[in-house]
């Protein structure tokens, strides 16, 4: 079989998973990893552009420090389907719950359903519109000191107030540099006591508008003013507010609420990943958009484990209902059809099968 073929098989939808993932950035393809390794049928679906992708490297991960993001991603897409779970380039439209499962329409119009999913679609940075900034953004614009503290430090750094976290952006990036300027933007001017703490740290503020930013062989030089001025920075800091890539959840009732921190919106979960609607799980920036890869992988993986146990709990009770009376799923569902009997039957089977092999695998 040619190479084109084996993709192509390893691309194709099954009708039916016990999980579909939506989503393969690191909290997508952890999840997936758990749940392939718990023997589950699992397929990620992923339109490929993790937030993550103009960075060098990703940083601040153990055992992978300064990986370009697309070969962590590409380890973990082989990792996955070594241990036979799918990941499916792909973008997800709709989802809808069908009876028990969930109906799932990709844009190009693929279908596939599934028992469970696990939604880690992520965010999208909102970035301002000014001038060059989207084509520097994860080079020399950067949002997060923890990614990209160390690569600019000792740098001459522009912190631009974007939102209510601002003045915090700017005291934390003073760790790394003691040349730090606080440009106002068009946020409203700091409280006197944050230019106090910005002035005891060794911070001016600059007000007016940024509209663009000053390049010099491909690198940033400055930041220019609306009114002129032109203010020598060789970094930005900018935290844009983030909004949840999710609309594909508005048939389930699943809508994004406003982040507590004030930084965007955010799909709320219990700590498991847990969301409002039953039997759908979020994690990763979904549901925590300040998280860096590793904890959006942790969360992935926390919440495969935590889906996989609620597969189980259903099984179980599927083969104790079964084994007590072979009627009784039966007698739960009406009206009493010969497809939703077969239905029923199949799945206690197929749970039968699955609880009375365990204790072999382990
Ligand atoms: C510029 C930048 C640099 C960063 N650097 C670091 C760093 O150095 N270290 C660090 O730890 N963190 C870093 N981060 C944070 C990091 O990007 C996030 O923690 C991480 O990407 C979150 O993973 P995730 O799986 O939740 O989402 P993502 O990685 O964003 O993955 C979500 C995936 O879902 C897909 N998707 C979206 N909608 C659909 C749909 N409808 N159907 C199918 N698929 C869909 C997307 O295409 C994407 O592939 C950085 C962030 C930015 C913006």
């Amino acid at each position: 079989m040619v190479g084109s073929e084996v993709i192509k098989m390893i691309e194709e939808l099954n009708e039916h998973y016990d999980v579909v993932v939506i989503g393969g950035g690191a909290a997508g393809l952890n999840g997936a990893l758990m749940l392939a390794r718990a023997r589950r049928s699992v397929a990620v679906i992923d339109a490929g552009s993790p937030r993550n992708a103009p960075a060098e490297g990703v940083h601040g991960l153990l055992g992978r420090e300064g990986m370009p993001p697309g070969e962590l991603l590409e380890r973990g897409r082989g990792e996955v389907r070594g241990y036979g779970g799918q990941v499916v380039p792909g973008e997800v439209d709709v989802v809808a719950r069908d009876g028990d499962d969930f109906d799932v329409t990709l844009v190009d119009g693929r279908r596939t359903r599934a028992r469970r999913l696990l939604v880690t679609s992520g965010v999208v940075d909102e970035l301002p519109d000014i001038a060059g900034l989207r084509e520097h953004w994860g080079i020399d614009v950067v949002h997060c000191p923890y990614c990209h503290g160390w690569e600019i430090r000792d740098q001459a750094i522009g912190v631009l107030a974007l939102g209510p976290l601002a003045v915090h952006q700017a005291l934390m990036f003073r760790q790394w540099s003691d040349d730090v300027v606080f440009l106002t933007h068009t946020a409203p001017p700091p409280t006197v006591e944050d230019v106090e703490r910005l002035a005891a740290r060794g911070i001016p503020v600059v007000n007016g508008e940024v509209v663009g930013l000053e390049v010099d062989d491909g690198r940033l030089s400055g930041v220019r003013l609306r009114d002129g001025r032109v203010i020598a920075r060789s970094a930005v800091a900018a935290a844009p507010r983030t909004t949840v890539r999710g609309a594909f959840l508005d048939g389930l009732g699943l809508r994004p609420v406003e982040h507590p921190a004030g930084v965007g919106n955010f799909i709320p979960s219990d700590a498991g990943g847990g969301s409002d609607v039953p039997g759908v799980w979020v994690a990763g920036n979904i549901t925590e958009p300040m998280s860096q890869v590793g904890a959006s992988a942790a969360a992935g993986a926390m919440a495969g484990a935590q889906i996989n146990a609620d597969l189980i709990n259903e099984e179980v009770r599927l083969a104790v209902e079964a084994a007590r009376d072979p009627f009784s799923a039966k007698a739960a569902r009406d009206p009493f059809t010969a497809d939703a009997e077969s239905i029923v039957s199949g799945r206690a089977a197929s749970a039968r099968r699955t609880v009375s092999e365990r204790p072999q695998r382990e």
